[in-house]
């Protein structure tokens, strides 16, 4: 019998295992994909060009990110995330004009981010009230409410009326201005996991997942059949995952929202947009939504373009078989002969994949409090790590630092 089972070989998953393996404990990891990283996955291109999957950025406040980067000696680009407004697009109706010729834009998502900010975590009014409150309270112009609403969508993954304002609070409190989406691995965010695991060796099980759980037994039944027993069991996997192997979840975390969606990336042969004068962001009212340049921090001719494909309306469009084909079209709507230099399209869809079965976690109404109290306890021998078990929700920040939590909880 190991002394610890952890389930999935994100980066919760294996900085729990890291940690307890360093403490001197027994431990298997056990992970259904056929890689690590969960979350974190990065596509590289022929020519060394690399589009993140998932996870893309590192804001400069997220310390166990910079300080696992540090320790496995990856290297970090470093970027200015603030988008100029005569470089960003704002495609509304059909028309894509530069941000700062809609006089009030940039200046209302000042107002939005300062409202944002200016939430307090700690009022329970603010568990009923939903961001589509909070939009309607500043009274802005209708593309304003347009570019304000898709921000909403691009950081939680479900519209405005489906985000509790005390929930906003607490991620947003977790932000530093001027520190966000600074930077991103050099090769690709998921050298992060794979450092993590080349660390754990053979205690790190592929292809292997858990089909069901006993938490009162520490007991786990793998899909093949063969059963597993421990001191304890931590699941580091997504809450919709975690309710199909253990039917007594509790309904306060079965009922906790997750955003969907997924991501669309395409190479160019070149950078067309930089001809037009443009960074490549677009925030559009079409179903894509979001568009940005992921290689604005790595050199080579070609130019990658990120759509990330947010909340019901993305999800719906990353289902669809020729999403990657209609994405080319609209982008060379934007820039004139677009669709003549792309080449590569890698499309995730986060929703649909049964390891993941959603982004990350985001409350509605009433669900964040009701959740607390169930997630950073033990339930028998069962432990919970994951993003959503912390107050880094949503970053692979929560991940690790939920991981190194349960770690020392189990130590004590
Ligand atoms: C589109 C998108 C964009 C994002 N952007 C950012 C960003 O810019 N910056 C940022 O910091 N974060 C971002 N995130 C969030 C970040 O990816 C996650 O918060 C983090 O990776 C979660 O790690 P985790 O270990 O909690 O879960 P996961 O990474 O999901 O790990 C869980 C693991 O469990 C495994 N598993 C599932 N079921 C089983 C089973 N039955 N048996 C065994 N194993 C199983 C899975 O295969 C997986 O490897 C983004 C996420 C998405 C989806």
């Amino acid at each position: 019998m190991a002394d610890v089972i952890v389930i999935g070989a994100g980066l919760a998953g294996l900085r729990c295992a890291t940690d307890l393996v360093a403490a001197g404990a027994d431990v298997v990891v056990l992970e259904a994909r056929a890689r690590v990283g969960g979350r974190v996955w990065s596509h590289t291109f022929s020519d060394g060009q690399v589009a993140e999957r998932g996870a893309e950025f590192i804001d400069g406040n997220h310390r166990e990110v910079l300080a696992l980067a540090a320790h496995l000696g990856l290297p970090l680009t470093t970027r200015d995330a603030e988008p100029d407004p005569r470089a960003t697009l704002v495609d509304a109706g059909g028309r894509a004009v530069p941000m700062h010729l809609h006089a009030s834009v940039a200046a209302d998502l000042g107002r939005w981010e300062a409202a944002i900010r200016g939430l307090d975590a700690d009022d329970p009014a603010l568990e009923v009230r939903t961001l589509a409150d909070l939009v309607h309270d500043l009274s802005v112009p209708v593309m304003s409410r347009l570019v304000i609403g898709r921000e909403i969508r691009t950081e939680f993954m479900l519209p405005p009326d489906e985000v509790s304002q005390r929930f906003a609070a607490q991620v947003a409190g977790h932000q530093a201005p001027g520190e966000r989406e600074r930077h991103r691995v050099v090769g690709g965010n998921d050298r992060l996991a794979r450092g993590l695991a080349e660390g754990l060796g053979d205690r790190v099980r592929l292809a292997t997942p858990v089909a069901a759980l006993d938490a009162a037994a520490g007991e786990v039944e793998l899909a093949g059949g063969e059963r597993l027993q421990a001191q304890a069991v931590v699941a580091a996997v997504p809450l919709p995952v975690l309710s199909r192997l253990w039917p007594a979840l509790p309904m306060a975390l079965g009922t906790l929202a997750y955003g969907v969606g997924g991501k669309i990336s395409v190479q160019f042969a070149r950078r067309l947009w930089r001809d037009y004068g443009r960074n490549g962001t677009v925030v559009s009212d079409r179903q894509w939504g979001h568009l940005w340049e992921t290689t604005d921090d790595q050199p080579g001719d070609r130019g990658v373009l990120t759509n990330l494909l947010a909340s019901h309306d993305g999800a719906a469009f990353a289902t669809l078989p020729a999403s990657p084909d209609v994405l080319v079209k609209e982008i060379d709507r934007l820039f004139p002969g677009a669709q003549g230099l792309a080449g590569e399209r890698v499309v995730t869809d986060w929703t649909d994949d049964p390891w993941s079965l959603g982004c990350y976690v985001c409350a509605g109404p009433g669900q964040w409090t009701a959740a607390q109290p169930f997630l950073h306890r033990p339930h028998g021998r069962l432990w919970l790590a994951g993003e959503h078990a912390d107050a880094f929700t949503g970053f692979m920040e929560g991940a690790l630092r939920s991981g190194a939590r349960v770690a020392a909880a189990i130590r004590q």
